[in-house]
């Protein structure tokens, strides 16, 4: 096994490794910039080393900080966590050719996922069924944007091939908007992603998000722990996800599940993946794929029992996988709700002192949180604080163990979320399961 990880990383997914280094006998480095110096998980690293300033491009996606500080301490691995460089393959390939082991895909296959365009193309064909679309980055010829939009059908949304976060994509409703929204899109995507190639697809009106993790380990096994719903949604940002998706039957879950599954033994995958679909009229149509752990793979954990960091860890230490897919089944409902450091109403950013902090308990309840009392939430990173996942037997005692669960968590001195993620978990079209991704826009719109 690996003798020490370097977490390159922050908040609650470096807590989260390093939890799994530590049942695992693993040393950690906790890799930290200067305003991270109290986070939880540089407290309970077995070495911790300061990379740099408070902003991301001087610490968490300072690629020569990073490989330093592994090699100061004699750190084998880096896991890249979630966001910052965990989907960069230049980093990745950096990584490698320093003598570390990147813990995720290799770079070529990251390269791929990371070009929409490029990615798209491989499922496809690899047999993955996807969005009809441009089939490709859209060019320069008006007339043949114009043609490719009426074969696609309106509305279509036109979509940044290096896009991520929800951002770079605008709907296309008629055709008098279509060649303003092509030059915008791509000005922004040149702009926020250093890559200007856009792509179109039919704008799905009512899909639910649906995705189906992967693993696949170097002697040639691959896996699937079957799927999430990731439906509840705001501004194309997942607010609460859930396992399994309802109305996915076993027969279903198999179809897609070894369709993934195929496609990644045609690529030669390695690692964690997660393959992203739209799901509408019963059928499948893949958006992307993600190159790593997802925020969402605790609910996942809790319907299978597989504890989803250390088989990423082992694949990269070079083990076999160790479930069969005849091992996984599927036990109970799981609900996440990500609690986030922000105005409910307004969405704004809600840094500061936590004054006090009380995590919920109970049967099925876990919080996965970097928060303590008297911990200082900085305004320099993304907003998420926590992540409460609770487990049932049934969707319905998920569903009352989360707004239970929510009602005992304190969390003072900041403004959270908690107050719109109770209101979601009593909405009753989400308690029948009759929402799509364009739910809870619609709801707050009317609120
Ligand atoms: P990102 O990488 O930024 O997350 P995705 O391609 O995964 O981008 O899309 C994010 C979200 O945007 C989806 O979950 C969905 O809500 C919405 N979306 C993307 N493509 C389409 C489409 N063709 N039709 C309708 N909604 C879409």
């Amino acid at each position: 096994m690996l003798d020490k990880v370097l977490i390159a990383n922050r908040g609650e997914i470096a807590l989260r490794v390093l939890r799994a280094c530590r049942t695992m006998g693993i040393k950690t480095v906790a890799a930290h910039s200067t305003v991270d110096r109290d986070l939880k998980h540089v407290r309970l690293a077995d070495e911790s080393v300061c990379i740099g300033g408070p902003s991301p491009a001087e610490s968490y996606l300072n690629m020569p900080a990073l490989i330093s500080a592994a090699e100061i301490t004699d750190a084998v691995a880096i896991h890249p966590g979630y966001g910052f460089l965990a989907e960069n393959a230049d980093f990745a390939e950096q990584v490698e050719s320093s003598g570390f082991i990147f813990i995720g895909p290799n770079p070529d296959t990251i390269r791929i996922m990371g070009d929409k365009v490029a990615a798209i193309k491989t499922m496809k064909e690899a047999g993955i069924p996807t969005v009809p679309g441009s089939d490709g980055p859209l060019g320069d010829s008006e007339k043949d944007n114009i043609r490719a939009a009426r074969k696609i059908g309106y509305p279509v949304i036109i979509k940044a091939s290096g896009g991520g976060g929800g951002r770079g994509m605008r709907v296309v409703y008629t055709e008098s908007n279509l060649l303003s929204a092509i030059s915008m899109t791509r000005a922004e995507a040149g702009s926020a992603f250093g890559n200007d190639t856009i792509y179109m697809e039919k704008y799905l009106e009512k899909p639910r998000h649906i995705e189906v993790q992967v693993m696949s380990d170097t002697h040639g096994n691959t896996i699937h722990l079957a799927e999430r719903d990731c439906s509840m949604q705001r501004r194309h940002q997942k607010v609460i996800e859930e396992a399994p998706a309802l109305g996915i039957t076993e027969e279903i879950r198999e179809y897609i599940g070894k369709r993934c599954v195929e496609a990644c033994k045609a690529v030669g995958y390695r690692g964690l993946g997660t393959f992203e679909f739209l799901y509408q009229n019963g059928e499948f149509y893949f958006i992307e794929m993600n190159t790593r752990v997802q925020v969402e793979h605790p609910v996942t954990e809790m319907i299978t029992g597989v504890d989803i960091i250390r088989e990423q860890i082992r694949i990269s230490a070079g083990e076999a996988l160790a479930y069969r897919q005849s091992d996984v089944t599927i036990r109970g409902h799981a609900i996440e709700c990500r609690i986030n450091a922000e105005d409910p109403d307004t969405i704004l950013p809600s840094p500061g002192l936590i004054s006090n902090y009380h995590a919920p308990g109970g049967p099925g309840v876990r919080m996965d949180s970097h928060l303590y009392s008297g911990y200082r939430v900085p305004p320099n990173y993304d907003s998420l604080i926590g992540k409460l996942i609770v487990h049932g037997d049934s969707r319905e005692e998920a569903l009352a163990r989360s707004d239970i669960a929510l009602s005992e968590t304190v969390i003072d001195g900041i403004k959270c979320n908690i107050p719109l993620q109770r209101n979601i978990i009593n909405d009753a079209a989400f308690r029948q399961g009759d929402v799509d991704i364009h739910y809870l826009e619609k709801k707050l719109a009317l609120a």
